[in-house]
């Protein structure tokens, strides 16, 4: 993949791997997650048999008589087998391109992505995918942020789990280096303004995002106070997806709250506010961003990513940056990871 231009792959891959790619299209692409699961369990099977047994089934036609191979499957393994991009393949390369535009600066000084997620809660693919799809795109680090125990729907870490969550990106680190997997977790900012984790646990974490993902539709009073609070606290570093709005399908609306006196918690704090790129999301509203900018507050530009494929969401997160004016500097994610490390170290006080 060019990290410049990681558009498409224009060249034949064997069959497991065309089949690999066309998941990760999908995931770029947004597109339904039965569709995603079906060629991620196609690619399964295709590495199961291995080579011979697929060419020889996909010259005899008999590909679909396979448990987990349907018609959409079969023809792209089928293409694959002859040596061939599948037409599939070659429909999501040009159809899930996402588009770069006067962002493209912004998106060549970021070393980084701070919000994103894996199997181990609501993901769609292992650390190590994530980690190397991140690198292959560019990057130097990425935050890994699973979901807090309270988000049960997201399978949310528990204390236990996160702790052991910790020993795999250890390990993972000794492997990737001199690409960097930073510890981190997207919180739940909880009704009354606490975090959804044990303290000392938030403390030995990298980076913090800190999120609403419950009652968006509070009282706007007790909301400002809530995310203030959360704010406030020593632990949080980044406040995820401020509005909760949803802008495609049947939507969301964002949450009320005073966006003001937030903003200025962020600045007083020195906490990032969230460009969250996710196509669905788009948070916050340019107005927000404006008013976040004008309270001086840093950003950090996060895909929220739940599948390598979205890593590539950023941007659109650029595009807005260059649209509001953003000098990168102000980008906390376009900083060397040790630079980010001292500045999220910097809201314990001294
Ligand atoms: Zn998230």
């Amino acid at each position: 993949m060019d990290p410049e231009d990681p558009g498409e792959v224009t060249e034949p891959l064997a069959p497991a791997e065309a089949l690999d790619r066309i998941v990760y299209l999908l995931d770029r692409g947004l597109q339904p997650s039965q569709k995603v699961r079906a060629f991620q369990k196609a690619a399964a099977i295709v590495r199961e048999l291995g080579d011979d047994e697929i060419g020889r089934r996909a010259a005899a036609g008999t590909l679909t008589e396979l448990d987990g191979i349907g018609d959409s499957t079969g023809t792209a393994i089928a293409e694959a087998a002859q040596g061939l991009v599948p037409d599939y393949q070659r429909n999501l390369e040009e159809s899930t391109v996402v588009p770069l535009g006067a962002g493209r600066e912004i998106r060549q000084a970021l070393r980084g992505d701070c919000h994103l997620h894996s199997h181990w809660s609501d993901g769609g693919a292992p650390i190590a995918d994530m980690a190397r799809t991140a690198q292959a795109l560019g990057h130097e680090y990425l935050v890994m942020t699973d979901h807090s125990p309270r988000l049960t729907v997201a399978h949310g870490l528990n204390r236990d789990r996160l702790l052991a969550q910790l020993d795999e990106i250890e390990a993972l680190n000794a492997e990737l280096a001199p690409f960097r997997i930073l510890t981190g977790i997207e919180v739940d900012i909880l009704e009354d303004g606490t975090l959804d984790q044990d303290e000392d646990l938030l403390a030995r974490l990298d980076v913090v995002v800190a999120s609403v993902h419950s009652k968006l539709r509070m009282e706007p009073q007790l909301m400002t106070q809530r995310m203030v609070l959360a704010m406030a606290s020593p632990h949080t570093d980044i406040l995820g997806h401020c509005t909760g709005r949803k802008v495609v399908g049947r939507g969301r609306p964002p949450s009320t709250f005073d966006a003001e006196m937030v903003f200025a918690a962020c600045a007083r704090f020195d906490k990032a506010v969230e460009i969250n790129c996710r196509p669905e999301r788009q948070d916050p509203p340019d107005d927000l961003l404006d008013l976040a900018l004008e309270w001086g507050c840093k950003v950090s530009i996060d895909t929220d990513a739940h599948a390598p494929g979205q890593l590539e969401w950023q941007s659109f997160g650029c595009d807005k940056a260059a649209a509001h004016g953003i000098d990168p500097d102000e980008i906390v994610n376009t900083w060397p990871a040790d630079d980010l490390l001292a500045w999220t170290a910097s809201h314990f006080g001294t």
